[in-house]
């Protein structure tokens, strides 16, 4: 049986702000803990919420987790916006700084030699990065023009037998934005992926040994 997620970090998830239930959180960890080693890459970060629930998957299993972003909110997160929060703007700047908040986290989950973080926008992270991933958490900006993007610049780079994670998946438009279901939809129908599990608004894919990706 794989170890599960540790009171300590279960307590440091609950404090940090961010949009994932916690049975998705326990998906997630249980997609990750049986993953291989190596690289795993989290494109979303925000506040850290569900770094940690792969940081401390990752301790476990001797991985080393990426998360990029560039911490200054998607849109629903901008002033007058559903989801923004007054308490996570940076006066000085005027504009919305998550990376405080995420630093908070990752210091009280003790997890700061787990998870390298990278402040930058996924296009740019995009245009240069050329190592294997064993796990992939596509959790980044929602439209459909980002969501597509980081398919393609990530999701390419995730080994053979290596696991695809998406979050927000909404096959019903009544339940959220679409983009999120696309990118699972391609994955699958371009035979790159194979769907093993659904969670609510999470779903878990492996990729195909030998296909090719598009
Ligand atoms: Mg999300």
């Amino acid at each position: 049986m794989p170890v599960p997620l540790l009171p300590e970090l279960a307590q440091v998830v609950s404090v940090t702000k961010g949009f994932m239930p916690d049975v998705e959180a326990a998906a997630l960890y249980d997609a990750a803990v049986s993953a291989e080693p190596g690289v795993w890459l989290e494109i979303g970060t925000y506040c850290g919420k569900s770094t940690v629930v792969l940081g401390g998957a990752a301790r476990e299993v001797g991985a080393t987790v990426v998360t990029v972003d560039h911490h200054r909110g998607s849109e629903e997160n901008q002033v007058g916006w559903e989801w923004h929060d007054e308490a996570l703007v940076d006066p000085d700047a005027g504009q919305l700084d998550t990376l405080p908040s995420l630093r908070q986290t990752l210091r009280l989950a003790q997890l700061e030699d787990v998870v390298n973080p990278v402040v930058a926008s996924t296009q740019s992270v995009g245009s240069w990065w050329s190592t294997p991933v064993q796990f992939l958490f596509l959790d980044g900006n929602h439209t459909e023009e980002v969501a597509q993007h980081d398919y393609q610049a990530f999701a390419r780079h995730v080994v053979d037998g290596g696991i695809l994670a998406v979050h927000d998946v909404f096959p019903n438009p009544a339940d959220g934005g679409q983009p999120p279901w696309h990118v699972v939809q391609r994955a699958v129908d371009s035979g790159a992926f194979a769907q093993i599990s659904v969670t609510d608004s999470l779903r878990v894919l492996r990729r195909v040994d030998g296909a090719s990706f598009s």
